[in-house]
């Protein structure tokens, strides 16, 4: 037993090594990416329910590098999390997307923020100098926050957001349904839409539980007087269910998958999608 403990235990090891080597790897080209010029950005249509207009566009961060190709963010924003990278890559990220915005004819940008950017001191005078640098209205700019980053410090977050909301920012809490916050305290917070998460919209259509998430959301926000972006749509049963039930926008592959920017600029010319 002890044997083959200790086989165990070497495997494991030779794994974990691989694991700390690869993600140390990562988080030293990570530092080096955005001087390298190997991050983008890729937008993604959000359209209105009924007319099908490009509202606005996600902003997703993309990274490509010449030896390891895409890596994903969910695999590189976490890494960046774990250190003070998080803060250079999310002002590059709100700047080059604030920058786009000059060549849409209205649309707003919407952007993701990680909770420790949100939680960082000064915040909203960060994010309204980039603003103001970039010479953009905050009316064309949601932020897009989770869960986690609201109701770890309630009442912090609750001044926080309240402030955005009065210099005319947009406030969108992402993937909705997914983290640990009650309906109740919903209310406290200055929010102008939920985003539902893609994990419910894709259960829509086989499971009982995801439907009935999904229509609680929407039922939820409607009571707020909230706008419900579903997002992940992909087929046209989906967008139906989620128009009848009352989603007020959708984004997906159904309309668009994320696109660089140049091919943002037709769409958002375009301004509809059918
Ligand atoms: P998220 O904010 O929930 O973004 C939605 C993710 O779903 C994106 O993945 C998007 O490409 C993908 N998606 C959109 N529509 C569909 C669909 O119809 N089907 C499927 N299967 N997927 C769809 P992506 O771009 O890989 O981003 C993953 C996550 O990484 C994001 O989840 C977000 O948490 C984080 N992330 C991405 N860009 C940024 C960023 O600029 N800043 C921060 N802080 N986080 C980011
Ligand atoms: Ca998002
Ligand atoms: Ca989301
Ligand atoms: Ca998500």
């Amino acid at each position: 037993a002890k044997r083959s403990g200790r086989g165990t235990v070497r495997v494991f090891d030779a794994s974990m090594d691989e694991g700390i080597r690869v993600r140390r790897e990562i988080e030293a080209g990570l530092s080096q990416a955005i001087a390298r010029d190997e991050l983008s950005l890729a937008y993604q249509p959000i359209v209105a329910r009924g007319s099908l207009d490009i509202v606005g566009f996600e902003a997703l961060v993309r990274w490509s590098t010449p030896e390891r190709g895409a890596i994903s963010p969910a695999i590189f924003i976490p890494l960046a999390e774990e250190s003070t990278l998080i803060h250079d890559l999310g002002d590059w990220i709100l700047d080059h997307a604030l920058a786009e915005l000059q060549h849409w004819p209205g649309q707003y940008v919407s952007v993701n923020f990680s909770p420790i950017q949100f939680r960082r001191s000064h915040f909203v005078g960060h994010v309204m100098e980039s603003v103001r640098r970039a010479g953009v209205e905050p009316q064309r700019v949601q932020i897009e926050i989770t869960e986690t980053a609201i109701f770890d410090d309630a009442e912090h977050a609750a001044q926080t957001l309240c402030e955005l909301r009065k210099l005319g920012f947009r406030i969108a809490l992402d993937d909705f349904g997914t983290g640990y916050s009650s309906l109740y305290n919903i209310r406290k917070f200055a929010l102008d839409c939920l985003k539902i998460d893609r994990s419910f919209i894709d259960g829509m259509g086989r499971e009982r539980e995801s439907a009935a998430i999904v229509h609680s959301i929407i039922h939820l926000g409607r009571a707020l007087g909230l706008g419900v972006i579903a997002e992940g749509v992909e087929t046209e049963s989906q967008a139906q269910a989620l128009r009848v039930a009352g989603a007020s926008h959708l984004q997906g592959y159904l309309f668009s998958k994320p696109v660089p920017a140049t091919e943002a600029r037709k769409l958002a010319e375009l301004k509809f999608l059918t």
